[in-house]
């Protein structure tokens, strides 16, 4: 186990537990370096901070971005930014700009699979209706009996090429580190083994994001097996890229990994938590 988990989220996105009760859980699972990273906003870094100065917990302050590369929605994690600089939150708020849109013609979608009333079950869900997205609409859709939970809804209407799901514009890469960096914090690919990519295609993604100026990839994530995390361990060194590790923690009963509790970076690795300060 690691003392850091530098990805998370609360319901300042599409977490269920608010931006305290995450820190608080972290810290009860032995944290001591915590980044919230909520999709595409901010909002629960100061509820966050409060609680991490009294629970002894470093925290960082985090975003996870949504980009669109080569067609393909590719997330890519903030970390140590600035959660008041304006170009950061200028940019942010142009990239949940669409999300309201994209939920009404999601809606529609399901509507047209008989699904009625998906609009309002998912804002229902939604403490921050900013963000609304997709989790949101799964958790309305297990409630109202279309699937026996998260997971299974994704795989049966939320995922791509599924019926619900709505093919939308997000951030380039450009951008999206373009305005971390600006904010004076490190990008880090998030979650790289998610994509549907290829090993060539994925190594073209860390190129390029390397030579826009990207800092690392999260290198253990719930998301990844045991060997992908050797890999990207591997293709990290390779590339000179610092590494990160983080839960992906939506709430209790919903992830895969609990917030703090995330295994060690493989060996060799550059934590990139180290490059932003932060000790563990
Ligand atoms: P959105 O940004 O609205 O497209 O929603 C993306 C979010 O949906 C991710 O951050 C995850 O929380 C969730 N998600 C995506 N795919 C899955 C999946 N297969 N199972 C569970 N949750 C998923
Ligand atoms: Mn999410
Ligand atoms: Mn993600
Ligand atoms: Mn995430």
């Amino acid at each position: 186990m690691s003392l850091v988990d530098l990805h998370c989220h609360s319901t300042a996105s599409d977490g269920t537990l608010a931006p305290a009760e995450v820190v608080r859980r972290a810290a009860a699972n032995g944290a001591r370096v915590l980044a919230l990273t909520d999709h595409d906003h901010v909002a629960g870094l100061d509820e966050a901070r409060a609680a991490a100065r009294e629970e002894g917990v470093q925290l960082v302050g985090g975003v996870e971005i949504s980009v669109t590369w080569r067609g393909q929605t590719v997330h890519v994690l903030g970390l140590g930014i600035d959660p008041a600089h304006e170009g950061l939150c200028r940019g942010l708020e142009s990239v949940r700009g669409g999300r309201a849109r994209r939920a009404e013609l999601m809606a529609g979608e399901l509507e047209k699979r008989g699904i009625r009333g998906s609009l309002e079950g998912a804002y229902a869900h939604a403490e921050n209706p900013e963000l609304i997205g997709r989790t949101h609409f799964a958790r309305f859709l297990v409630e109202d009996g279309h699937a026996k939970d998260i997971k299974a809804v994704f795989r049966k209407y939320l995922a791509k090429g599924r019926p619900g799901y709505v093919k939308h514009e997000w951030a380039t890469l450009v951008e999206a580190v373009e305005w971390i960096r600006a904010s004076g914090g490190k990008a880090a690919l998030a979650h790289p083994g998610r994509y549907p990519f290829g090993r060539v295609v994925r190594e073209e993604l860390m190129l390029e994001f390397r030579g826009l100026g990207g800092s690392a990839i999260e290198v253990v994530s719930a998301s990844h097996t045991a060997d992908q995390a050797q890999e990207f361990a591997r293709a990290a060194a390779r590339f000179g890229l610092a590494a990160s590790a983080g839960s992906d923690f939506h709430g209790p009963g919903e992830s895969w990994m609990d917030v703090g509790r995330v295994p060690a970076l493989p060996e060799g690795c550059v934590p990139v938590w180290r490059e932003l300060g932060f000790d563990a």
